[in-house]
Formats: C-alpha cells, structure tokens, sequence
C-alpha cells in the first residue's frame, strides 16, 4: 500500500444564518490529497482556510457533504469517532484540554492499555507505557501519580504524544500542536515528529498555520486558502520557490529576523472572510497583485507544473506564471 490516507474530493458546506438571510459557506471545497507511509505531509494556511474542517473529517468527527476518506485503500463515511483506533491517533491544539485535571495522567495510558488488551499484567503496562515515555523523553518513574498541572505545557504535549504512540500507529493526526507551546520549545515536539517517521515510520499529518514549522517538519505540504487547496508538493519546492501568489504572501509574511516565530497577523482579514468564502471565480481575487478579469469569473484549474499542483490562472496553458 503506497497511500496510508487517500482524500478525494472532499467538500465541506455549512448554512448561515437564518430562514431570511441564510447563505452557504463551502468550508472545504473539492479538495484531494493523499499520504503515503513515513511521510509527513502538512496543510497550511490562516485561520479559517478549512485545515481544522478537513482534519475533523478524516478523523470521523465530522461528516463530509460529498467526496471520499480511505485509509489503507477502505472507506470512513460514518459521522462517528472511527478514526481513534490502534491504526490512527490524534493529538490536539491544547495539551491542557486533553487531560481531565482530577486525574493523574497516568490513568490515561492505562486506560489506553487495557481497552485494547495490550498487557495482561500491570507489570507488563508499565514497561509498554514506559517504553513509549521514552520516545518522548519521558519516564514512567517520572509522570506516575502526577496530575496535569504539574507538568508544563510542553511536558503535556510529549505526554500526548507519548499516550498516542502506546496502540503504535501508523498515522498520528496532529492539529496545531504546537500553537500553545512556548516558542523555545516548538522545535523540540517538530523533532519528535521527525523522529516518529525516521525510526518508526509513522506518517503525519501536521496541521499547521506555523510554516517555520512546517517547512523545518514536511515532507510535502498543501497551502489551503477559503476551503480550496491552493498549492502543493513537496515542501522545499512550495515554500522556497512558491508559484501562487497567495502562497507567495505566507512566505513573504514570515518574520525574517526570527524564522521560528509564527508568521504576522496581518495576513488574518477575519473580517474578509465570509466575502471571499462566497466570491465566485478564484477566492484570492480581491487581494492578488496579480489578478486579472478572468479571476473575478472563473475557477482557475488545478495546474500540475513540476511535482507542484497550482490553483491560478497564470499558469493555464504557458504553464509559466510570473
Ligand atoms: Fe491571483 Fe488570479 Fe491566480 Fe487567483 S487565479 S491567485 S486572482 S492570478
């Protein structure tokens, strides 16, 4: 099996408002994309871009208006949590959320331990979870009895991690995992990453609105703009040499002096958003340098130049683009 993750199509649609004003948004508009074994593959983009929709989906959490999920070439349709299994895991935004504060952590991985029948003595538990503490850094000795606010925030995350790993998946779903970590210890829970799939060869898929993260973790990456996948390849080529201006603007927006920081907010438009949800032709029209009267009207094609899917007019037929 060369695709761990096949998306097909995959649209998202909500309704707004009420019976008078009641408008449509396509959170997540036709979008394919696939991930293979050991890799990380990233979907980038600004808050509201559909990243945190699509990742919902795949993990069954929420239920697709059209198009297909397959993980290991089988469908997943059912609006039910079927993505937690032994074969796929999730770790979220917010380590602190993860955790109920009137239970020690180490509860958690027991639990873990017992629902899929991975040991038959405590003895055995302890050294399977303690085997996975290690691979984040951490020891059994060292988080056993303890609640989650005696740990750090990044201490958290790793236990995330940790706790993900004890079913040995073969795809972790990782939601902003690093947004709420202090920015000195981002690249460290990144490392983890890469570790994950250099040694144990699990596959992630990083949701991200961080590319110094992104580009520093991914194998390959796809830039989402309003619900549409606007470029993607593989990482070196999209974030070194970005053919949509869209994608051009992220990389241009990264603070230079600090590349580990997030990028500026400027770029954040929340009140462009809905707008440019409902804009018919290509979404970015009403911030592209480069527009041109085609754009206003319509849906540029997905353009293949290079390994690099484009979604931009510029590159119909010359397959140029400046
Ligand atoms: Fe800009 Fe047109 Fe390309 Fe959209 S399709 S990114 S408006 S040039």
């Amino acid at each position: 099996m060369d695709r761990l993750l096949e998306v097909n199509q995959l649209t998202k649609r909500y309704a707004q408002g009420n019976v008078l004003a009641r408008i449509v948004i396509t959170a997540v508009d036709n979008i394919s994309f696939d991930i293979k074994p050991a890799e990380i593959f990233t979907l980038a983009g600004e808050s509201g871009c559909g990243k945190t929709t699509t990742a919902r989906m795949v993990l069954g959490f929420e239920e697709a208006t059209s198009g297909t999920i397959l993980h290991n070439g089988k469908p997943h349709t059912r609006k039910e949590k079927v993505w937690i299994t032994e074969g796929v895991q999730a770790i979220f935004q917010d380590p602190f959320s993860t955790f109920n504060p009137l239970r020690t952590v180490d509860s958690y991985f027991h639990e873990t331990v017992q629902n899929y029948r991975l040991a038959r003595r405590k003895e055995e538990a302890i050294a399977l979870i303690d085997q996975k503490l290690r691979l984040v850094g951490l020891t059994y000795q060292e988080f056993a009895g303890k609640y989650p606010n005696e740990f750090s925030g990044g201490q958290l995350q790793r236990i995330s991690i940790a706790r993900a790993l004890v079913t040995d998946p073969r795809l972790i779903i990782a939601d902003e995992p690093v947004s709420m970590v202090d920015a000195s210890l981002r690249m460290s829970i990144v490392n983890l990453f890469k570790k994950l799939r250099d040694e144990l060869g699990v596959s992630i898929l990083y949701i991200t609105h961080d590319l110094a993260t992104a580009y520093y973790v991914s194998d390959r990456i796809a830039i989402m703009f309003r619900g549409n996948i606007v470029e993607m390849g593989p990482v070196e080529q999209v974030l070194m040499n970005p053919r949509h201006p869209y994608s051009r603007l992220l990389r241009d927006s990264i603070p230079q002096a600090d590349p580990r920081l997030r990028w500026r907010d400027t770029v954040t438009l929340a009140e462009l958003e809905q707008e440019e949800y409902l804009r018919k032709g290509c979404k970015f029209a009403g911030r592209c340098p480069k527009v041109m009267e085609i754009c206003k009207r319509d849906v540029p094609a997905d353009i293949v130049i290079d390994d690099v899917l484009v979604k931009c007019h510029l590159y119909n037929e010359s397959g140029g683009g400046s």
